[in-house]
């Protein structure tokens, strides 16, 4: 193996669903939903398969689905997006991540990342021959420092690589905060890569701001999202980028040599999905922020103080009150400890001691699954 690519042997979210399989705990670790997304979904894969639509789709993606995500940006976000030259499909938000970084980077180039980081962004940054460059966002609040985000720029910074809603924090990035990155992004010629796979998860009274949509972004801007979030189909692989012709083209001469084409009967179905009414939506976002405040009164009621997390699967709580001040020992005891599996925090961070007690639970599954993970870690500290 390639020195760049050695630290990125195992991923954690195999280590710890290889874990939870073993010992039978119920796995709140890898944030894939217990429960498949809706039928209709469902039933339009399945007919496009027994229709016959089973050989390569073309390179940038089945127009239909091209055209289904042009129309879902502009009807959440305003967005304008040709959908023959300005989309593509990928093989999931992981491919779009590689392509575009891989096609924008020349060795050496810096691509700037906020801390605790989705664990595929330093492995492409890597597979680039790139350079990671941290700005890192601290518990409880994960708020973004504006002289350490300045400070990661420099003359060799390429791309901003952007998480929101972020996993694993649930952060979600505030208009003032995405303007900060933007106007730096501008001064320093960077683009900005953002992946929003996250952006129907978003609690309260949140917004999900596509930085797309600030004044001068759209033009240096590649937005990635994915069906497998939105549809409860994580394995579906089916993901899509957007943003100017130039920018897309790039990112498709790099997907045609990683995988080609991406999964064609399933195109359609994610077409199908993409156009669903507002209650779907709204249902999708209402469900998930039921389950998170399940979990998180749960957490607290078991002794573990929580970031309550503003969107996303995920909830990070801190164990170190409850006598656990190394999280990966504890992600590799909770199972025999009370049946339950979860991610260490310290992983997504360059420096694991910046979030050495910190453990993240997801809460994309079943209520009664939930309700008996909640039980169980009621017992560690009793
Ligand atoms: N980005 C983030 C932030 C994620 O949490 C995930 C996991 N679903 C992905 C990308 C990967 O998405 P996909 O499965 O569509 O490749
Ligand atoms: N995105 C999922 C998570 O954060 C895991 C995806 C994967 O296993 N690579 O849990």
């Amino acid at each position: 193996l390639v020195e760049r690519m050695r630290p990125f042997t195992s991923t954690i979210f195999a280590e710890i669903t290889a874990l939870a399989t073993r010992t039978g705990a119920i796995n709140l670790g890898q944030g894939f939903p217990d429960t498949d997304g809706p039928d209709v979904l469902l039933e339009a894969a399945s007919n496009a398969i027994h229709g016959g639509l089973n050989q390569y789709p073309p390179g940038p993606g089945l127009p239909v689905l091209r055209e289904a995500v042009a129309q879902h940006q502009k009807r959440f976000y305003g967005l304008d997006a040709d959908p023959d030259t300005e989309v593509l499909v990928t093989a999931g938000a992981t491919e779009a991540i590689a392509a575009t970084i891989m096609a924008l980077c020349e060795p050496g180039d810096e691509v700037v990342t906020f801390d605790p980081v989705y664990d595929s962004y330093a492995a492409s940054i890597a597979l680039a021959g790139a350079v990671k460059r941290t700005v890192t966002l601290r518990w409880p609040d994960f708020g973004l420092d504006e002289a350490e985000l300045r400070a990661a720029f420099g003359p060799r910074t390429r791309v901003v690589l952007l998480n929101t809603p972020q996993n694993p924090t649930g952060k979600v990035f505030d208009r003032a905060e995405l303007e900060l990155i933007g106007r730096l992004a501008i001064e320093h010629d960077a683009v900005v890569v953002t992946d929003e796979v996250y952006e129907h998860m978003v609690f309260d009274d949140g917004v999900h701001v596509p930085i797309a949509t600030l004044p001068g972004m759209a033009e240096r801007t590649v937005t990635i999202s994915s069906a497998g979030k939105t549809f409860s189909v994580t394995g579906w692989k089916v993901g899509w980028l957007h943003g100017p012709a130039e920018l897309v083209a790039a990112a498709r001469a790099v997907k045609q040599f990683l995988t080609f084409v991406s999964a064609g009967p399933l195109q359609p179905a994610v077409a199908t999905g993409l156009g669903l009414d507002d209650d779907f939506y709204a249902g999708l976002r209402d469900g998930l922020q039921a389950k998170r405040d399940l979990l998180v009164d749960g957490l607290r009621a078991a002794g573990f103080p929580v970031s309550v997390p503003g969107g996303t699967y995920f909830v990070i709580a801190d164990a170190a009150p409850l006598g656990f001040a190394d999280g990966v020992e504890l992600c590799q005891r909770l199972p025999e400890l009370v049946g339950v599996a979860a991610v260490p925090v310290s992983v997504f961070y360059s420096d694991p001691s910046a979030a050495p007690s910190l453990v993240r639970f997801a809460f994309c599954k079943r209520d009664e699954v939930l309700h008996d993970a909640v039980e169980r870690l009621g017992r560690l500290s009793s």
